[in-house]
């Protein structure tokens, strides 16, 4: 996470890490803080906790939130401030609908009739507009029952959701999300709680991962299984696309709520999520090694030294090596520690750009014909920027492998890439693409491959960014993008459509 220090070159944003623990008799908060920095990759704007903690008038819902990375939201004081419950909630954000400041950090909260709701998301829903509508109307109806308006403070699409969650006061938390659940569109893994009962809940698509896992005396649930593994939960399953799971001390609920329609994200498998991460049934770490193959095949090289972009593209650079037969060796050293900062970068360290995170090690890759292995070509700049500082440490060759195909698309469903003008492979084909970034060759893994190594149907994923097929409707352009429950900047473009400002790409599908 180099990108304050490098604006220019934003790689794709993942939307959220979410995380939640059931376990009378444990620490629930410092659990979840736990599991939140295995999550931190999902989400390094802000951070969030919510625990139920007992008072003399019976549990009420505590949240701490914060801009920043989870170690600097949370120290040992705010964690001891939010000790004493059975049950907590937990979130790390990348802003995908609205904007990055405190009031859109989570887990967002409501007051409800007879208690609150807390709720953390990770996705991006594609009809937060019509939710609006509908919150409004409701909003309306149940104003006699619940303070102050609704719809005033909700300009995320998960503070929607709380929100309508909150005007069932004749419902419990279970029976008002058997109401709403239905009626959101796009991807949405969710976590919520009220004072007794621990929710989890996955569109029908299941786009964005969730898992459940067991503890000795409780339940986990999490974006990722790495985060079951660092607080010693063991993995029982995934959370079915269409599901809500309710656990309290009365035990375990599971409901259907949508008939299950199976499109996981793609990307997860070869970026976003942690190689040590189980989707599916297959740990991404092994899927990416197979991918690594699977480009050697397709694109081999003449080349004396495999070399990963450390460390995103080191699985991929091992099984390209393996299947090659050419060495693998280390040939870029990640200054790990160069983290997000809230320090900003003056103009002269920006321009050291790519040298910020990567040093090259001259001894290595001097006079090597090196096949270099990265996860995902964006804007292209990273990899101009490398290909020349690799030439300029002495490199006699450098060939790019990518281990996914060529991103063409945006994301709606909570991947924020960059806008589709910007991304270099919507307008270039590979040979120019290999040209613009001065390698000597250039090679993504296919499609087909890359699924094949998923072992996951192709139906059932989803693959929108790379082949433009949207297996969730997408409404009008107008009705997306990251501002849309903001006061949008609105541009009449030619007196008939009005694009909205703002990174959601709202306009992407329509632009060359
Ligand atoms: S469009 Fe790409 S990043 Fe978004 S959910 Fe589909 S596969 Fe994942």
């Amino acid at each position: 996470m180099t990108d304050d220090l490098d604006p220019q070159d934003r790689g794709p944003k993942d939307a959220c890490g979410v995380f939640g623990v059931w376990a009378p008799s444990e620490e629930v908060a410092k659990l979840t803080y736990f599991g939140l920095y295995a999550l931190q990759h999902r989400g390094q704007e802000s951070a969030g906790i919510a625990v139920s903690k007992p008072t003399g008038r019976g549990a009420q819902i505590m949240v701490h939130k914060e801009m920043g990375l989870v170690s600097q939201v949370f120290d040992e004081n705010a964690l001891n401030s939010l000790g004493g419950g059975h049950l907590a909630i937990g979130h790390c954000r990348y802003s995908t609908t609205g904007a990055s400041v405190w009031k859109n950090a989570q887990p967002t909260f409501r007051s409800t009739a007879t208690g609150g709701i807390a709720l953390g998301h990770n996705g991006n829903l594609t009809n937060a507009l019509e939710l609006r509508e509908w919150l409004a109307e409701r909003d309306l109806a149940d104003r006699s029952l619940l303070p102050g308006s609704l719809s005033a403070e909700a300009t995320t699409d998960t503070s929607l959701i709380t929100a309508l969650l909150a005007t069932y006061p004749e419902l419990t938390t279970e029976q008002a999300a058997a109401q709403v659940l239905p009626r959101l569109r796009g991807a949405f893994s969710l976590v919520f709680m009220d004072e007794e009962t621990l929710y989890a809940a996955r569109d029908p698509q299941g786009i964005r991962p969730l898992v459940l896992g067991r503890l000795e005396r409780g339940w986990v649930v999490a974006s990722e299984t790495a985060a079951l593994d660092i607080v010693g939960a063991s993995f029982v399953r995934e959370i079915a696309p269409g599901e809500l799971l309710a656990i309290d001390a009365a035990g375990l609920r599971s409901t259907i709520f949508a008939q299950p329609d199976p499109k996981g994200c793609l990307f997860e498998y070869v970026y976003l999520a942690r190689p040590d991460t189980l989707i599916s049934g297959s740990r991404l770490h092994s899927v990416r090694v197979e991918v690594g193959r699977t480009l050697a095949k397709e694109w081999p090289a003449e080349a004396d030294l495999v070399i990963p972009v450390p460390e995103s593209g080191t699985p991929a650079a091992i099984g390209y090596a393996e299947q090659s037969g050419i060495p693998y060796g280390q040939g870029l050293v990640k200054n790990s520690y160069v983290g997000r900062t809230f320090i900003q970068p003056s103009q002269t360290i920006r321009q050291l750009g790519i040298r910020l995170k990567l040093n090259p090690l001259r001894d290595v890759i001097g006079g090597k014909r090196l096949v270099v292995v990265d996860d995902t070509i964006v804007r292209g700049n990273t990899q101009r920027a490398l290909v020349r500082m690799l030439r300029e440490a002495g490199a006699a060759e450098v060939h790019i492998r990518i281990s996914a195909p060529p991103v063409k698309w945006p994301c709606f469903y909570g991947i924020d890439f960059a806008s589709r003008a910007e991304l270099i492979a919507t307008g270039l084909t590979t040979d120019e693409i290999c040209r613009s970034i001065g390698a000597d060759s250039l090679g993504y893994v296919s499609l087909g491959g890359l699924v094949a190594a998923t072992n996951v149907a192709k139906d059932h994923l989803c693959r929108a960014c790379f082949d433009g097929i949207y297996p969730v409707e997408l409404p009008l352009s107008e009705r997306l993008g990251k501002s849309i429950l903001e006061d949008p900047v609105r541009t009449d473009l030619d007196g008939l459509h009005t694009v909205i400002a703002g990174v959601g790409a709202a306009d992407a599908l329509s632009r060359p």
